[in-house]
Order: C-alpha cells, then structure tokens, then sequence
C-alpha cells in the first residue's frame, strides 16, 4: 500500500526507523526509494516538500476535466533501453511523438528547423540549393548545433544560418534565458539543431510516448512498496541538518542529523543545495517560469501540441495537453510559459539552471561542503545544477542504486 503522509496534519517522522532518507518524489527520489527498498529492503522515508508526489513531472485533472502537467509539459524520450524498460514496470505507454511547430510571422514551420522546413520558406530553386548544400556539408540525417552552422563560411550556409538564428533562436532565447544564443551555454541550443532530414518529430529517440495514464499513477506505482514512507507538505530544512566542525563557511560537514539526532544511514537529496545550505554563498542562478492556462469549448485549438513563439509575443511557447496525452474529450486547456528570473519570491520555482563557468564553480562550492559526508548524494536536475530530462535522471538513479546496493 502507498504509504503517504501530510506532515502538516501529523507527528514529524521518527527518522530512527528508517535506514535512507530521499528528499525529493520526482523522478530521482522515486526511482532511488524504490531501488533501494526494493533491493535492498531498506526502509526509505521520503520527505517532499510539496502537497504531493511526482516533482515537475506531476500531472493532475484541471477543472474541465483535462490532464495537465503542472510544471510545464513533459514528454518523455528516451534511447536508453534500460530506461524504458524499467519505466514500463509502472506504466503502459500512449504512443505519442512529440511535434513541434513555431510560429514565424504566422507561417507554421517544423522545429527543429529541417528540409521541409526550408522549402517551406525559401523558394523552389533557392531551397534545393541549400537542401543540396547541407547534405554535401554535413551528410544525410545529421544534426546541426545553430552555433555550428554559424561558423561556416560557405555564403549559402552562411544565408541558412542568418535565417535560422534570426526567426528559430534569437527572440525565443531571449525570452527564456535573457541572453542571446550566443552567451547561452552552447548544449542548450544545441537540444534543438537544425536537422538535415524530414522528420518532423521534435525528438529522434528510439522510444516515445505518454504514459497512458499520466504521470502521477506512474510515481503511485513507484513508491508503493514495502518499507517505503512518504512524507509531504515536509521541507528537508525542517528537519535535517548538517553539521561542521567549526565556524568555517567552507568547512565541509561532518554529520548529518535528522530530527536533532545522528543519521548514519543513505540520504539522497534531489532539491537545490543552496537551499539546503540555507544559501550561505549566495542564491545559484536559475531561470524561473510563470504558466497562463487557458480553457476552451472545443476538441482542439492548436495544430499540434506545441506552437513556439520564436519571432512574437511575450510567451515563448503554448502547449495543448490532450494532443500530448491523446485525452479523448471535448474540451481542451492550453498553457502559455513566461519565462523570467527565478528571485525566490514565494511561489516562484527554480526551474533551469543558467548554466556557466562561473556558476558552476558557485555550486562547487556549496557540493564541497558535502565532500566529508559518504552517505550524503546530490542527485538530480536541480541538486546536481544540470539540464537533465526524465530518462537521463531515471538513468543517474539507477546507477547510484547500482553503486548503493551491491551485495
Ligand atoms: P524534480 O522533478 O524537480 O523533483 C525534485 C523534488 O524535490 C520536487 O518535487 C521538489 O518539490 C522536491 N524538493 C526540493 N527541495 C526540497 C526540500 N528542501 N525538501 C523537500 N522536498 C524538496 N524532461 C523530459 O524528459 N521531457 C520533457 O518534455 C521535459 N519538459 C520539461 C519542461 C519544463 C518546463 C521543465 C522545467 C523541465 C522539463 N523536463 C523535461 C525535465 C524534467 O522536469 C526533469 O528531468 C525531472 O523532473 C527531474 O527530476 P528530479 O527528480 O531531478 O527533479
Ligand atoms: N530554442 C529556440 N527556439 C526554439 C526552440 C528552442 O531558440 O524554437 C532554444 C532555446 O534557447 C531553448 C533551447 O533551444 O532554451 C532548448 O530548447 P528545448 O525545447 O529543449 O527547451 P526545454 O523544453 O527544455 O525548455
């Protein structure tokens, strides 16, 4: 049976019965308490700060009726076998392939950008010139960074490029991140290349799709096991604490306590560390968002389930859930994302990790306070200070289970 507990209605968890602490039940505190209760019997308990389980990737019923995602649309993609397999234990699948449409002065064009998106927009001989040259340049069904198609010095290339940034990458990236696609770390463009081929499918991955019952019966079945306690409504800084042997700002810690007592066992932690570490060096930068639902009394209002908004508007993309979860109803609700700074102003959440060098040295330091503490793991998007999607976490959680419960 699901064990769920609202910490606000009940005792503080008496942590002496558990072997692990997870804090977190998105996807890398689900997968790591399930893993570690179910091979190696230990007793987990999982402390999350929200009224409920699933982290970013959680999904509920809106008033109409329809199953959104309430921090932002999630698809899942993945090439990694292992992942998908594993995932299959808890879910069965609505084969869905993600498309992608941006909005260029009203024209809708596939993104990634690709063949049929150039012949869209350049005309017959000028589009076959280009197609011919990208295909010399870079072969058949590759993909191409804008940062990359960029750098070519070919005056065709160089024409493509111009056009790509200028109505695909440049108002969109400043929307999300403040910064031009230049001064973005250049994997994050590159999540979105040009395509030489005609798939219009925004991800190649092997496998694709929905979970055919959303997302939150999925973490349900994760977290149902024997030994496995959630606790929600419970913030970690409430009841865990580390302890340093002197005053030091850098001294690492040296124990972990959980509830004012010493906690030996595993603790997994999924959040951001400057918080756990009361920000003591100062807020990581992160990019935040704010979502705008919309409800209509109709099947469908998009052509697909994502529009981007590369050249217009303040919003940088609208999603419509039932094209994602194939939802057979006659209502539907879109969300509009805008972007903004992430202040840590109530309500807001960290969503993106601004990644850089100087950044990532800002989190250094603060994971260098847990270098003394063996059983202490950062792991996740935001504990780990990434730009990971679902697979990839699921992926990390099953190689530190891996590493945790050998023997
Ligand atoms: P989270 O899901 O963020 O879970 C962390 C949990 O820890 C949260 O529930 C949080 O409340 C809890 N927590 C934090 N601090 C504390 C604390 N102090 N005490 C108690 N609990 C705490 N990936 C894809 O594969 N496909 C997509 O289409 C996709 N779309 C995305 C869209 C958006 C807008 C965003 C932001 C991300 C998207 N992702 C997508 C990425 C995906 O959300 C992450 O890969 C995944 O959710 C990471 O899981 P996690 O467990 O690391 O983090
Ligand atoms: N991007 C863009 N235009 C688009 C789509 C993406 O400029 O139409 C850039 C933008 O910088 C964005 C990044 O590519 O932040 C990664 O896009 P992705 O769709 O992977 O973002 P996510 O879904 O993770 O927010």
């Amino acid at each position: 049976m699901l064990s769920i507990t609202d910490a606000r209605s009940s005792d503080l968890p008496d942590f002496s019965l558990f072997d692990c602490i997870v804090v977190g039940a998105g996807f890398a505190g689900s997968v790591i308490a399930r893993e570690l209760a179910e091979r190696s019997g230990k007793r987990v308990a999982v402390i999350e700060q929200r009224g409920h389980i699933g982290g970013n990737a959680y999904d509920e019923l809106d008033e109409n009726g329809v199953l959104v995602h309430r921090y932002g649309p999630h698809i899942f993609h993945t090439g990694s076998q292992r992942v998908y397999e594993y995932l299959s234990r808890y879910t069965e699948w609505y084969d869905y392939a993600h498309e992608v449409l941006a909005d260029i002065h009203g024209a809708y064009t596939p993104v990634p950008f690709n063949l049929n998106s150039i012949e869209q927009h350049f005309d017959g001989h000028k589009a076959a010139a280009l197609i011919d040259r990208l295909v010399e340049r870079f072969g058949m069904n590759t993909k191409v960074p804008i940062i990359e198609l960029r750098a070519q010095k070919d005056p065709l290339l160089s024409e493509l490029a111009d056009f790509v940034y200028q109505n695909v990458f440049l108002y969109y990236t400043q929307k999300q991140w403040g910064l031009a696609p230049e001064e973005v770390d250049p994997t994050v463009t590159a999540r979105v290349p040009v395509l030489v081929g005609r798939d219009n499918r925004y991800f190649q991955d092997a496998y694709q799709g929905m979970p055919r019952a959303g997302y939150t019966p999925l973490f349900e079945r994760l977290l149902d096991y024997p030994g496995i306690e959630v606790f929600v409504n419970l913030d970690a800084a409430e009841v865990l604490e580390f302890v340093a042997p002197d005053a030091g700002s850098d001294t690492p810690f040296a124990q972990t306590r959980a509830s004012g007592a010493a906690f030996v066992g595993e603790v997994v932690y999924t959040g951001p560390l400057d918080f756990l570490c009361k920000k003591r060096f100062g807020l990581l930068p992160y990019r935040s968002l704010e979502f705008v639902y919309e409800p209509h009394d109709c099947k469908h209002v998009l052509p697909c389930g994502t529009v981007n908004y590369t050249v217009s508007e303040d919003y940088t993309r609208i999603t419509e859930y039932t094209w994602l979860t194939g939802q057979d109803i006659s209502h539907t609700t879109l969300m509009k994302e805008y972007p903004l700074a992430f202040e840590d102003k109530p309500g807001q959440v960290p969503y993106y990790a601004i990644l850089d060098d100087k950044n990532r040295q800002h989190y250094e330091r603060y994971l260098g306070l847990f270098a003394s503490l063996p059983n202490f793991h950062a792991l996740g998007r935001l504990a780990e200070y990434r730009y990971f999607n679902m697979d990839q976490i699921v992926e990390r959680a099953l190689e530190l289970a891996d590493s945790l419960c050998v023997g």
